[in-house]
Order: structure tokens, then sequence, then C-alpha cells
């Protein structure tokens, strides 16, 4: 069942979460690919945004395309693409960063080098984070560094199994240095900067589907977008109903294929 609170048919653009929404990492979810291929044919514009650090932008894009969702590169924002992006405007040669391949992909793209004597600590995923790692962190900090996170997630799902996302990673730096993060990833003001600047979309024609309440669902409406939540992810139909203020869906899609008949 789909609950709808608006019409579908005025929305040109969409603009998809990954993980959780569009995929699980290894399978997409059924009747994705034939969807997004459906939505294409009805002349509706494409996008993705997600806090994804495993790959770069490109990586995403050629990953997408090998599941049989054809897509370029310039389709994709990520949270570290902003936040490297974050990072060249203000003018900084390097960074300590801690995340995988995706983010020092998109850091070496903009020219930015990591380093262990930098005056800004960026954090991520990171499957090979360490007690070593954290301490380096810590140390920057101390020495005056600023703490930045390229998302605010809790957990990750990834094929049924939950993994600690971006959260643990800098709460433990915050925990120990008594700093605050900033937010890069979702649902930041910085973000919304990136992704209105590099989709050509109206907000008020654009739908963005997401899994998750705490931060897919508050992003969208940051960035004046309707929102919908897909109940294959994070968050259960019953948590979506129940949801209040900025985390509450416009529509809630328990069956990804009912989009395209809808449009
Ligand atoms: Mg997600």
């Amino acid at each position: 069942m789909t609950v709808i609170y608006f019409n579908y048919k005025n929305v040109k653009t969409f603009i998809f979460d990954l993980d959780g929404t569009v995929w699980n990492w290894n399978h997409l979810f059924p009747n994705m690919a034939e969807t997004i291929k459906k939505l294409k044919a009805k002349n509706r514009k494409i996008f993705y945004v997600s806090d994804n650090n495993i790959l770069s932008r490109k990586g995403l894009a050629e990953r997408l395309t090998q599941m049989g969702i054809p897509t370029d590169t310039e389709a994709i924002v990520t949270a570290p693409y902003a936040a490297a992006r974050y990072l060249k405007e203000k003018k900084i040669k390097s960074v300590y960063a801690i995340g995988e391949k995706g983010l020092m992909d998109e850091l070496s793209n903009f020219n930015i080098q990591i380093s262990e004597k930098s005056e800004i600590v960026l954090t991520s995923i990171d499957r090979g984070f360490t007690f070593w790692k954290l301490k380096t962190a810590c140390d920057l900090i101390r020495d005056g560094a600023k703490l930045y996170s390229t998302g605010s997630a809790p957990l990750w799902r990834v094929n049924g199994d939950i993994l600690p996302a971006e959260l643990p990673i800098q709460k433990a730096i915050e925990v120990v240095t008594g700093e605050t993060a900033t937010i890069l990833g979702k649902p930041s003001d910085y973000l919304k900067k990136i992704v209105l600047e590099e989709f050509f979309l109206f907000p008020e024609d654009t739908l963005f589907i997401g899994d998750d309440i705490k931060t897919d669902m508050p992003f969208a409406h940051k960035c004046s977008f309707r929102s919908a939540l897909v109940t294959h992810g994070l968050t259960s139909h019953k948590k979506a109903l129940d949801a209040q203020g900025d985390e509450k869906p416009d529509a809630i899609i328990n069956d990804i294929k009912e989009l395209a008949n809808l449009i």
C-alpha cells in the first residue's frame, strides 16, 4: 500500500537516496531498475544523493550501471563530494580523513592532501577505524583542529546486517575532546547548496525518496522537495506513519513499482 498525500503526476524530478533505498549495497531492491527505467521513459529526471563514502561518485555511477541502472557521475551528489568542495572553497590544502576509498578519492579529485598534521579532521564511515585513528584525531582537535563529519546516521544496513555508520565514530571523537562536529552530509545546509547547484531542477516539482526519517526526510523538507519514504530500508511502515515534524514523509512507498504506474 502506498499512502499518497499529493499528486505524483506533477513530479518532474526524482532524487533517490542509495543505501537502503535503491540497493542494500550488494543487491538492488526488487523492481528498482525497471521502475527507474519507466520513469526515465516518461521523461522524468533521475538523480541520487547519498552519504556513501565507500566509493566516489564515479565509482557509485559505475556500480549502478553494472547493476542495471545506467547512470552518469554527474547524476550523483555524495556527502564526501560536498565535503571536498567545502574544504576547497575554504582553501584547505590538507585534512586528516577517517573514511573509505570514496572519501579519499573525492578529496584527491580536489587536490586535498591526507595528513596527520592537518587543521581539519573529517570523519565518515570507516570499517578500518582503530584506537590509533581516534587518538590522532583527538590529538589534532586538542591542538585546535576543527571537526567535520560527512553524515549523521547511527547505523547502516547491509544485506540484513547492521553496521555502525558515521555517528558512532564522530561521537567517539566528540566524547574525548568535548568538541562538536559540523555535519556536511544530510540534512546539512551545505549539502542542500551543492544539490541545488549541481542538479537543474525546480524544488516544487521534485520528489526525494529515502529510507531514513532522521536524515532523508529533514533533508528533503529543507530543500523544499516533496518527500517519500520507502519501507524496505531502515524505517518500518508504522514508524513512518508515527513520524512527526520534519521527519514525517509526504508519502510512504511499500512497493517501488507503484511509482511508475502513478506517473
Ligand atoms: Mg539510506
